[in-house]
């Protein structure tokens, strides 16, 4: 059972494969995001080290033009301040004001050997050496001796104080006198400072981006560093070296003090002369917490994603997993159904040696269904069912295959035996009583047997052979299972032409195929026709005449009857009226009705409808009805009959003494003829108790005021004996065999005569 019905299970690779899709797209999409955001923020550090890198050139551009501008303001100011104090009177006091006036560190007043005359610094008077003089090598001296006017010299240290000034200087009047200005070299350092590298550097650092930034320039050396430790210190880092080179800028992720820190190569130009390469150290601290923020995020929400897909594929895997039960098993016994059944057998009948399909059926269902109702008729079948699930094996698969039917497929027997031994034990599950609560039911089983031996090209052909087998089963039948076989198929086909052989006939109004034929009644004390029974008649071109007791019966099973006994009553009440027409007066014609016929509620409108159509004498039309269909519906029928016979139309019991009629129920019945069955009238021939028997039905019959017929009378001693018990009428081949239409109006013109 286990291989079976994983068959028809879902196919979990349809379900795993995109589950293992959606999984690695979703890692592989975290792991873009991760490196997305990761790249984008790395991008963004070097971005920034590249904005600050290009401020920084620009600002050393800047500083290197300020430097210049601020060399010339103060030229332009010693320049000035020489001016300005070579007018006027030279005198300490004037000095002193001037100097402090023009923003001077220094005037000074020289005659033209060099000795400082006048000065606003006071310190240089009160040298215990006496007054200054020009030392033999010197910037002033030098001046004096080049004979110009006027010069500006760069910064140097004062002879004095030691400290570094920027001096410039004048001639003064015709006798090489002059007059020196100065301005301390410390505040224009100070000043021009805030131009220079290391400034800017530092400047940049304050902004709290980077952890470090140096400046290496050209030769490869560090002359700028926010950490003094790098300061003057050669790259000898190979890599580096190489982007540095490349003149590119250039991030790389490196160790810090133990941490992970990005760096940053930029070059620094000025115009398009390259001065140096800006080293930038950001930390990752803060992007890194950028990073996790957002990828724990994004991740979040792929997650997010990522258990939707999953929730959807798996609630879509269930659904179609109970679809999939729905579509294949049976709800009430867990067993697949007919629909997995056909699709299974499909694949098996692909190779047909050794395999067998059982179809099992319980015949007094649809009664249990009937009497105890469907919720106990569902518990019995759920019960059933446990128990032929136990028959499975390997080799057994059971099936529902409907309502009240289970299919058993067995694979790899040996012989024929193996098969009749499962059906034993299908038996045996039936020889017990079913329970349900507190009652109990026995059921009947019969089992039709399809062992593959035919090549059957289509399932639908195999269930319909098994069906067949299952339904030739009679019930009064020794054996309740049959194996298929030809014979079968050829009685189903012949059933199945006949069956549209009616239909045919039905739709075409066809009476050349459907007619009647006419055997005489004959009363046996004159010897004078009575009457008729009308005997239908099937012609078919293929199966040639096809007697009333088949097609008669394939009629009741294909619903056909109906219809069919109409068109009977209708040609049989025209034949009424041709034989009146022709002279005939008082020729009553018996016409056979199914049981089913009577058992229909519109019975006695029809045949109302008919004979009003044909507008015939009703006491010239008898209707024979057999025993059979009186067992169980005794009181219904023959209120019916009642009916009939208000109508003025004759009732006959036909073949009476085969069914199960007794005298005691015919006291009741509303009939006013009795055909004996030519059973009985065919012993009158023999010596036997039958012979004596028919003699008391004649009797017990003319007590119940019921006319006797015999039918069947094919020779002179059953006729003589039927006389002498007085039997009223007889039919049968000694007189006449059924006659076609023509042929009565001839048998009554002779009869008339005699
Ligand atoms: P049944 O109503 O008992 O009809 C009598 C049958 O006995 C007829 O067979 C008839 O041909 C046959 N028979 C008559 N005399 C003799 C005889 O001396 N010896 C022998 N061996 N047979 C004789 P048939 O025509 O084959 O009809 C068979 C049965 O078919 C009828 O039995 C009747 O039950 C049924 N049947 C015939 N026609 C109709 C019909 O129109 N409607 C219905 N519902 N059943 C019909
Ligand atoms: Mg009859
Ligand atoms: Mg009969």
């Amino acid at each position: 059972m286990n291989s079976i019905s994983k068959d028809k299970e879902l196919n979990n690779r349809i379900y795993i494969i995109p589950i293992i899709i959606v999984t690695c797209t979703i890692i592989l999409i975290g792991f873009l995001i991760f490196n997305g955001i990761k790249n984008y923020y790395y991008d963004r550090m070097k971005e920034e080290s590249i904005r600050l890198a290009k401020n920084y050139s620009l600002s050393l551009a800047k500083a290197a033009e300020a430097e210049d501008i601020i060399n010339d303001l103060l030229e332009a100011k010693i320049n000035t301040a020489l001016m300005i104090a070579s007018q006027g009177e030279y005198n300490n006091e004037r000095f002193k004001d001037l100097a402090e006036s023009l923003d001077v560190d220094e005037i000074d007043y020289y005659n033209a050997e060099g000795v400082l005359i006048i000065s606003n610094i006071d310190a240089f008077f009160e040298r215990e050496d006496g007054l200054w003089i020009i030392e033999d090598v010197h910037e002033i001296r030098d001046f004096l001796n080049s004979g110009a006017e006027s010069f500006i010299g760069g910064i140097r240290e004062d002879s004095i104080s030691g400290n570094n000034f920027k001096y410039g200087y004048l001639r003064v009047g015709t006798d090489g006198c002059l007059i020196q200005v100065g301005v301390k070299a410390e505040r224009i350092d100070n000043f021009l400072g805030s131009f220079g590298i290391q400034y800017l550097l530092d400047e940049i650092f304050a902004e709290g981006i980077a952890l470090r930034i140096s400046f290496i320039d050209n030769d490869n050396l560090i002359i700028g560093s926010s950490n003094k430790n790098y300061l003057k210190k050669s790259i000898n880092d190979k890599q580096v070296l190489e982007v540095i080179n490349t003149d590119k800028e250039h991030g790389r992720v490196i160790q810090l003090n133990n941490e992970e820190v990005y760096e940053v190569f930029v070059p620094v130009t000025i115009g398009n002369e390259k001065m140096g390469t800006l080293s930038i150290v950001q930390s990752f601290d803060e992007t890194k917490s950028l990073i996790t923020q957002v990828s724990i995020f994004g991740l979040l929400a792929l997650i997010i994603i990522y258990l939707s897909l999953i929730y959807i594929i798996i609630t879509s895997y269930q659904k179609n997993k109970s679809l999939m039960k729905l579509a294949y098993f049976d709800s009430l016994t867990g067993l697949p159904n007919l629909q997995y059944m056909k699709l299974f057998l499909k694949k098996e009948i692909a190779n047909q040696k050794d395999k067998a399909l059982l179809l099992i059926n319980c015949s007094n269902f649809k009664i249990v269904n009937m009497i105890f109702g469907l919720d106990f008729g569902d518990e019995i079948i759920k019960g059933l069912s446990d128990k032929i699930k136990e028959l499975s094996s390997e080799n057994i698969f059971p099936f529902r295959f409907s309502g009240d039917r289970f299919g058993l497929y067995i694979q790899n027997y040996y012989t024929r035996e193996n098969i009749v031994t499962i059906t034993e034990e299908i038996n045996e599950i039936f020889k017990q009583p079913f329970k349900v609560k507190n009652a109990e039911q026995y059921l009947d089983v019969k089992v039709g047997i399809m062992e593959f031996t035919n090549n059957y090209k289509n399932v639908d052909y195999l269930l319909r052979d098994v069906l067949i087998a299952l339904n030739d089963i009679k019930s009064n039948e020794k054996l309740n299972y049959a194996f298929f076989n030809e014979d079968m198929d050829n009685r189903i086909k012949r059933q199945e032409k006949i069956e549209r052989k009616i239909r045919n006939v039905l739709s075409n109004n066809d009476n050349k195929n459907l007619y009647l034929e006419y055997q005489p009644l004959v009363d046996l004390r004159t010897n004078k026709i009575v009457g008729f029974e009308a005997l239908a008649r099937l012609k078919s071109e293929t199966l040639g005449d096809i007697s009333p007791v088949e097609f008669i019966d394939i009629a009741e099973k294909k619903q056909l009857i109906v219809p069919l006994g109409n068109l009977i009553l209708e040609i049989a009440c025209n034949f009424i009226n041709n034989i009146r027409n022709r002279g005939f007066k008082d020729i009553r014609i018996a016409v056979n009705v199914s049981g089913i016929q009577l058992l229909r509620d519109d019975f006695l409108y029809d045949i109302k409808r008919i004979m009003n159509k044909s507008n015939i004498d009703e006491s010239l039309l008898e209707l024979e009805i057999t025993e059979s269909v009186l067992l169980d519906n005794f009181d219904l029928i023959n209120r019916k009959l009642k009916r009939l016979r208000d109508y003025r139309i004759k009732i006959a019991l036909d073949d009476f003494g085969t069914g199960y009629s007794s005298f005691s129920r015919l006291r009741d019945l509303n009939i006013d003829i009795l055909k004996i069955d030519r059973y009985f009238v065919n012993s009158l021939s023999k010596v036997g108790s039958k012979k004596l028997m028919t003699g008391s039905i004649i009797q017990m019959a003319h007590k119940l005021d019921l006319i006797v017929v015999a039918e069947g009378v094919e020779d002179e001693e059953q006729k003589r004996y039927l006389i002498e018990n007085k039997c009223d009428i007889m039919q049968g081949f000694l007189f006449s065999k059924p006659l076609s239409e023509a042929d009565t109006y001839k048998i009554l013109a002779e009869n008339k005569k005699s």
